[in-house]
């Protein structure tokens, strides 16, 4: 097989890209009143090939996000992460959990006690506990995963009674709409975010609020997310393989 090159060009256009999406983040900060560094910039890796995701770490990413486990422990050895945070964000399944667990910094899509209670069972094995945050399906959609806003409740106080998982805030995907309805979904999340802040649940502490991906970044910055994840307006259009 012909050595893997990477492509100059690309890689250029991959760290303009990256510069530009984190200044438009801090200014939507700025913009919604708020300081530039309470949200940080996720680079969401998936698909990408190491060649293309090091120079973006090399040039100060601190915080990257994968979907699949698999692709993951794939690659993670290619990867500089010296000092860079390692969310997987995709849905995980259960019999997953076990080779994750220790592997990354938090796991951003709970939604469901059952997935709690296995990321808890693993992480005691390990000695450790694991950060979390739970998801929220704020549209109601059949085909995403996380649950509905009115479930939060429950199984946020089920989970505190897990001793080896810790709630750090909550994630979410809204659906694709225009620019005024994303404004509404995210509004609604921040706002059962701060409830629950609010409500102070022994062992949950909600201090995270992941939503805004590469379309929709600066409308989830003026709603109050505190993490935005962006992928493709980053390193570009994904290819699946
Ligand atoms: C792929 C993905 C992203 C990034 O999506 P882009 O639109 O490419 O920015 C963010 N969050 C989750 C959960 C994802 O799966």
């Amino acid at each position: 097989m012909a050595e893997f090159t990477p492509d100059t060009q690309r890689i250029n256009t991959t760290l303009e890209n990256y510069k530009r999406v984190k200044e438009q983040v801090s200014e939507a900060a700025v913009k919604a009143g708020r300081d530039e560094n309470d949200v940080r910039l996720m680079c969401v890796t998936k698909t990408v090939e190491a060649q293309y995701i090091n120079p973006v770490l090399d040039e100060g990413a601190d915080l990257i996000g994968e979907n699949r486990v698999q692709e993951y422990l794939g690659k993670k050895d290619l990867l500089h992460l010296d000092g860079v945070e390692r969310h997987l964000i995709g849905h995980l399944q259960t019999n997953k959990v076990r080779q994750i667990v220790g592997e990354v910094d938090m796991i951003e899509s709970v939604d469901s006690l059952k997935l709690a209670k296995e990321i808890s069972k693993q992480s005691e094995k390990l000695g450790t506990a694991t950060n979390v945050l739970v998801e929220v399906n704020v549209g109601r959609e059949e085909s995403k995963s996380g649950i509905y806003i009115e479930q939060l409740d429950e199984l946020l106080h089920q989970i505190s009674e897990l001793s080896f998982i810790k709630v750090k805030g909550l994630m979410t995907i809204p659906p694709i709409c225009d620019e005024n309805e994303v404004r509404k979904y995210f509004w609604e999340v921040h706002k059962s975010f701060v409830d629950f802040k609010e409500k102070n649940i022994d062992n949950i502490d909600m201090k995270i609020l992941s939503m805004g991906m590469s379309g929709d970044y600066e409308a989830a910055v003026l709603e109050g997310s505190n993490i935005v994840r962006v992928g493709s307006a980053i390193f570009g259009a994904r290819k699946y393989f």
